[in-house]
């Protein structure tokens, strides 16, 4: 249940409706607005009197909410969440591009890859240090070693970096090198995982699960935000479905979806949600077109030599191509980039 206090309510009547809800077990999520305070209640306490919560000072009216998810969801919060980094503004009306490799090889690879995107206009490098692969005879990253070069890189070209973390062990080391952690597509269920998230303090990148529902991946956000990290952006990355010639299906549609449900930001994947580096570029624009906050996209200066996904990794000279076809779109829908 949501508690909507009047436009005059003052700071002593939400005390009070606060005390009255903590007295009963629960939760509170306050959302401060521009016009009025929402009291969101959380928790499994004992059963709250809508009438009697009503009957008290500075309340406009309660209403209940049926979905699972609270923390994440829009009419707990109704403003969009901007989460901000380094400088670097995720969710709000300027675009975010983050691109990279999909694996840190080396430092020459890195800081080659970095400076073309940022050149193109990217504000986030990304590259994983820890890689989810399918077989276990494929290169698995560099581990540590990668985490200390996307460090490095981020100190020559000041873009901030987002990075894989699979093992709740290791969120502290990741945390220590990286700007953003990153969930990835096999782990948005390791409840494990996405507690040590929760009480990471650095913003998350969430992947949809490959097999997951648009409610799942809310309710994978919310483990981390009811974990203390209000910090989380979401990643549509593409489904499995009966289709072979995408590696996976990527559901436009959650775009808009999640934007509706939730207040998080949404970032797009088109380099895993296609496969392919020759459908990146038009997904791209249609991720942007349906209202996306940024895109999250695989570079590499040579893909025909990539130790993972280079199929689906652009060139420098594609993806500065790609950034000048996204900006007219981006305009187009009051965005900019
Ligand atoms: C990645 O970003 O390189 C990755 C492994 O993505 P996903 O978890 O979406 O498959
Ligand atoms: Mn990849």
């Amino acid at each position: 249940m949501i508690v909507i206090m009047k436009q005059s309510a003052t700071s002593a009547q939400i005390a009070n409706v606060t005390a009255r809800i903590e007295q009963s077990g629960c939760r509170v999520h306050l959302s401060e607005g521009e016009e009025r305070t929402i009291i969101g209640i959380i928790g499994n306490g004992r059963p709250l009197d809508r009438e009697q919560l009503e009957r008290m000072d500075g309340v406009e009216r309660t209403v209940p909410i049926l979905r699972p998810f609270k923390l994440a969801s829009r009419d707990f919060h109704p403003q969009d969440t901007v989460v901000t980094i380094n400088g670097v503004t995720i969710g709000g009306k300027q675009l975010v591009v983050m691109a990279g490799p999909c694996a840190v090889e080396s430092h020459d690879q890195l800081l080659e890859t970095a400076r073309a995107v940022k050149e193109a206009g990217a504000c986030v490098l990304r590259g994983g240090a820890f890689k989810p692969r399918t077989s276990p005879y494929s290169f698995q990253g560099l581990g540590e070693e990668g985490l200390r070069l996307l460090a490095a890189v981020r100190e020559e070209t000041g873009l901030p970096v987002v990075t894989e973390v699979m093992d709740p062990h290791k969120v502290p080391l990741v945390t220590t090198y990286a700007d953003i952690l990153q969930v990835g597509a096999r782990n948005m269920q390791n409840y494990t995982l996405l507690h040590a998230i929760g009480e990471a303090q650095r913003p998350v990148l969430l992947k949809r699960g490959m097999m997951s529902t648009i409610e799942e991946l809310l309710m994978a956000a919310e483990y981390i935000l009811s974990h203390g990290n209000d910090r989380v952006i979401l990643c549509e990355r593409g489904i499995r479905t009966f289709e072979p010639y995408t590696r996976n299906t990527l559901d436009i549609s959650a775009v808009p979806l999640l934007k509706q449900l939730s207040h998080l930001p949404v970032i797009v994947d088109p380099s895993h949600g296609t496969g392919k580096w020759r459908l990146v570029e038009p997904v791209s624009r249609a991720a942007v077109a349906a209202g996306a906050d940024g895109l999250i996209i695989e570079v590499h200066p040579h893909p025909e030599e990539a130790l993972s996904d280079g199929a689906q990794s652009l060139k420098p000279a594609r993806f500065a191509a790609l950034m000048r076809s996204l900006r007219p779109v981006a305009e187009a829908v009051g965005r900019t980039l």
